[in-house]
């Protein structure tokens, strides 16, 4: 639910955007499908495909010239993974290189195409197969097994992993309700904004270069982050990416600086994700 949530706190496509993904819509032939739908929408789409897709239909195929995938009509929105531990390990790797990319690349035996692939990844799993909870009897064998369907690699493109707990019966009741979306929206947009005025063309933390991002930082968040690699809890990448998660973090505080508890906030996101990658990997 949060994550079909997602775009609605996003703020709305620019006009460039908006025309981009009607391209990318018009290209897979989408017209035919919604012929009541706006030609051009300003909303950030939402991509919902199940395990059992294929690759082609992921990232783009069929005869001939390759169309669009899932991956490219979730352009400049969210793609959403459902149940991420049951996807096929050789689907979930394949998209590793276009989530680093931004584009993804097909070919095919008469010509090689290039769709945009700029997406927010969000997926959901079970911590274990039996979906976990207070009866689970799946011994750590079992779990690691189940997990290991998520490779180093990728979990390490993955910004944000909070663990959700089940809702109490009283959480479920309690009449106020959450946030609206509309205040959550205000909060992304402030930060989205502030971003877009520091880095002018980059645009957002996670475009902007990283020595740009690393000059925002003070000397005590800058540390921080070196003793997390040095105690081995983070990769290379994952430095790059828990500094601009910071940074974020930072433009939520509406905070020029990125400071230490900025820092250890963006490492909190990340609780249900081991950082350290398994060797058996
Ligand atoms: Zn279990």
């Amino acid at each position: 639910m949060l994550a079909r949530r997602l775009p609605s706190v996003l703020p709305p496509l620019s006009r460039d955007e908006a025309l981009e993904l009607a391209a990318i819509r018009s290209v897979a032939g989408r017209w035919l499908e919604a012929p009541a739908a706006p030609l051009v929408d300003d909303r950030p789409p939402f991509r919902s495909p199940h395990a059992s897709v294929s690759a082609a239909a992921l990232l783009g195929g069929g005869s001939g010239v390759a169309g669009p995938g899932e991956l490219s009509l979730a352009h400049r929105g969210v793609l959403f993974l459902d149940e991420l531990y049951e996807w096929p390990r050789a689907v979930l790797d394949a998209l590793r290189q276009p989530l680093e990319e931004g584009v993804v690349r097909v070919a095919r035996s008469r010509a090689t195409v290039t769709y945009p692939a700029r997406v927010q990844l969000v997926a959901a799993a079970n911590p274990c197969r039996c979906g976990g909870g207070p009866a689970c009897a799946c011994d750590e064998e079992a779990v690691w097994a189940y997990r290991s369907r998520l490779s180093g690699p990728l979990a390490d493109r993955l910004d944000l992993a909070p663990a959700v707990a089940p809702l109490t019966a009283a959480e479920l009741l309690d009449p106020r309700g959450g946030e609206p979306s509309a205040t959550v929206a205000r909060r992304v947009g402030g930060a989205r904004a502030a971003a877009a005025a520091r880095w002018r063309d980059a645009g957002r933390n996670a475009d902007a270069p990283v020595a740009a991002v690393r000059a925002t930082a003070t000397p005590e968040a800058l540390r921080a982050l070196a003793l997390a690699v040095d105690l081995g809890g983070l990769t290379g990448r994952g430095y790059d990416r828990t500094l601009r998660v910071a940074r974020t973090c930072a433009d939520l505080d509406g905070d020029d600086l990125v400071r230490r508890d900025h820092v250890l906030e963006a490492r909190a996101h990340r609780v249900a994700l081991p950082e350290t990658p398994s060797p058996r990997r």
